[in-house]
């Protein structure tokens, strides 16, 4: 059974100015452990389908399955955490405070979450910093945090819908390298967004390139450069076959929206 299971899988949003189509036809099968990147311009439709993995948006055609069952079913189980573009984490509340939060909501003993932060907020490298507050923390170390609130109920799967983009370059490199490790040590399965083609392939085992409104998939690219990657590994003749094999789905994609 894959951990995500797309089968001509579209969505329109109703508007104001009448129907929009966000995706189109798309197929897509996510094994467990697998890292998947989806790349593609903006307004291509990568956070409407990562929304709709997570039950946030509706398909209007085809089918999605999350570990088999329906994404409603997957969110009950708690089968996901999710993780934004901004940090947003509550700035009256503790780091540990805001990683417990969704624990709390569920209604877990305290020593419970106590517990399960401190696991979570190890896991990002932030174990020092749990009595801060956010604004005491730098942007990539807040990522890190709602990166940990999102990981509080253990989730085999974590959808990140562009986590690094607004941080800069160097940040983002520790990043990537840190999430690399959590992802090799823990063996969750992640669906990461990104702009970026060199963080793509830095991270991914397989990268989805989708084609400018309606998303499609122009391209899936498996990423074989094995499960040890230091950043050097981006100047090797492998990445740079693979990042191009990306641009050329990026630009056929365009050609196809004419
Ligand atoms: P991406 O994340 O790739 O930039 P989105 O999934 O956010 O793209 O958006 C895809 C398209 O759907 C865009 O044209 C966007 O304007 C539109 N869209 C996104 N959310 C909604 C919504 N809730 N209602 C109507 N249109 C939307
Ligand atoms: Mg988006």
């Amino acid at each position: 059974m894959a951990a995500i299971e797309a089968k001509r899988l579209s969505l329109t949003y109703s508007t104001e100015d009448g129907p929009l189509q966000a995706l189109s036809d798309i197929d897509l099968a996510v094994a467990h452990g697998e890292f998947v990147s989806l790349i593609g311009p903006s307004g291509c439709g990568k956070t409407t389908l990562l929304r709709v993995i997570a039950d946030l948006e509706q398909p209007t055609g085809g089918e999605i399955r999350v570990n088999g069952t329906t994404p409603g079913q997957a969110r009950l189980r708690r089968d996901y955490g999710y993780v934004f573009q901004a940090p947003a984490l509550l700035p009256w509340r503790r780091i540990a405070a805001n990683v417990t939060l969704p624990l709390e909501i569920m209604g877990l003993p305290r020593t419970e979450r106590r517990r399960r932060a401190q696991a979570q907020l190890d896991l990002v490298e932030l174990a020092g910093f749990a009595h801060k507050f956010p604004w005491q923390l730098s942007g990539g170390m807040q990522q890190r945090a709602s990166i940990a609130r999102a990981l509080a109920f253990d989730p085999a799967l974590l959808l990140m819908d562009e986590p690094f983009g607004a941080l800069d370059e160097i940040v983002r490199d520790h990043l990537n390298e840190q999430l690399l490790r959590l992802w090799r040590r823990t063996g969750k399965t992640v669906v990461f967004v990104t702009h970026s083609i060199p963080e793509a392939v830095f991270l991914s085992t397989r990268i989805v390139v989708m084609s400018p409104r309606p998303g499609r998939i122009a391209d899936i690219v498996p990423c074989d450069l094995g499960p040890d990657r230091p950043l050097e590994i981006r100047e090797t003749p492998e990445f740079l076959r693979i990042a191009q094999r990306v641009r050329e789905g990026l630009r056929a994609g365009h050609a196809y929206a004419g």
